[in-house]
C-alpha cells in the first residue's frame, strides 16, 4: 500500500506582520523569508515525514529544488517550462495567515500526467491545480481522499468518487452542509476545526474529536499537516476515527514551528501527542 498526492508544489514567500493589512491599508512587516509550499508537496512531505511511502504527481518550473521533497518519489512530477508556483503567505501575531496564490506550473498540470495507478492505496488530492487532472486521478479506484482547498463547487461526479472529503470551515462554507455533500456521494466529510479539532460527519451521525493544546506560533500548513497524516493512518489500515484523532494531533504539532513543513511530525512525535 502506499499514498499517491496529487496537488501544487509553491514556493513559499512567508511575511510576518502584526497584523493582516484590510483592504486598502498598509502594514509594515516585522519579518520575512523564503520556504517550500505548495498543498501537494505540503502534503506529500507530511506523508513522507512520518515514514510513509509516497508518490507525488505534480508540475514544477526550472526553479524546482528537488532537495526540497528528498524523501518522496518525484517520479510522478513533471517539469514544465513556466516557474514554480509562488504563494506569498502573511502570518500575524496570534498566528493566523493570509495566502496569495501564482499558479505557475501547477496551472499545467493535467490528465496526461497522472500515471495509471493500479493496485491499492490512498490518493490524496487537492485543489490548487486543474480539477480535471484531479478527477483522471480520482477515477484509479483508490481510497480517495480530498482537500477542497481552495474550495469551489465540486463537480457531481468528482464529490461521487469521495472516501473523505477534508474541508476547512471556510471551505465548506463555499461547499454546502456537510449533509449535502454526503448526498453527493462522499462517503464521510471531516471538518478541520482549528484549535478545536475536527468533526467527522457520515450517513450514521456525527462524531467529534478534540483539539490538543499546544505553543502555536504558526498555523500555515496545519491543514496540511492534518491531511497528509490522516492519509498516511488510512494507508497503515487505521480506521477514520483513528485516523483523524493522529490527523489532529499532526495539525497541531505542525502550528509549533514557522512554516508550512517545519513542524511536520515524525510517526514518533505523533503517538508521543496522541
Ligand atoms: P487549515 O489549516 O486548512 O485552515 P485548520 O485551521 O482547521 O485547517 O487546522 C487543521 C487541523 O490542525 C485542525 O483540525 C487541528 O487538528 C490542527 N490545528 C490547527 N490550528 C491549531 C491550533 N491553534 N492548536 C491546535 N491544533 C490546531
Amino acid at each position: 500500500m502506499s499514498v499517491v498526492v496529487i496537488g501544487a508544489v509553491n514556493a513559499d514567500l512567508v511575511v510576518r506582520v502584526p497584523s493582516i493589512a484590510a483592504p486598502g491599508s498598509t502594514v509594515i512587516a516585522t519579518g520575512s523569508s523564503t520556504g517550500h509550499g505548495g498543498k501537494g508537496g505540503n502534503q506529500a512531505a507530511a506523508v513522507a515525514r512520518l515514514g510513509g511511502s509516497c508518490r507525488l504527481i505534480a508540475r514544477v518550473g526550472p526553479d524546482f529544488d528537488a532537495a526540497s521533497l528528498s524523501c518522496v518519489d518525484l517520479s510522478g512530477v513533471v517539469h514544465d517550462t513556466a516557474p514554480t508556483g509562488l504563494a506569498v503567505v502573511l502570518v500575524d501575531d496570534t498566528g493566523e495567515n493570509a495566502i496569495t496564490v501564482v499558479p505557475g506550473a501547477n496551472a499545467n498540470l493535467s490528465p496526461a500526467d497522472v500515471p495509471a495507478l493500479t493496485g491499492e492505496g490512498v490518493l490524496l488530492a487537492s485543489l490548487e491545480v486543474p480539477l480535471d487532472a484531479v478527477l483522471a486521478a480520482a477515477r484509479c479506484g483508490w481510497t480517495f481522499v480530498l482537500n477542497p482547498a481552495p474550495a469551489v463547487p465540486l463537480p457531481p461526479e468528482l464529490l461521487s468518487l469521495v472516501d473523505v472529503l477534508v474541508p476547512n470551515e471556510h471551505e465548506l462554507a463555499v461547499l454546502g452542509s456537510p449533509a449535502s455533500l454526503l448526498a453527493g456521494g462522499a462517503k464521510a466529510v471531516v471538518v478541520t476545526l482549528g484549535a478545536a479539532g475536527c468533526r467527522i460527519h457520515r450517513a450514521s451521525g456525527t462524531v467529534d474529536i478534540p483539539g490538543h493544546r499546544v505553543a502555536t506560533v504558526d498555523t500555515t500548513g496545519a491543514g496540511d499537516a492534518f491531511c497528509g497524516a490522516l492519509a498516511w493512518a488510512l494507508d497503515a489500515g487505521h480506521d477514520l476515527d483513528e485516523a483523524a484523532r493522529l490527523a489532529c494531533a499532526a495539525g497541531a504539532l505542525a502550528t509549533t514551528a514557522v512554516g508550512a513543513r517545519a513542524g511536520l511530525p515524525s510517526a514518533a512525535e505523533l503517538s508521543a501527542l496522541r
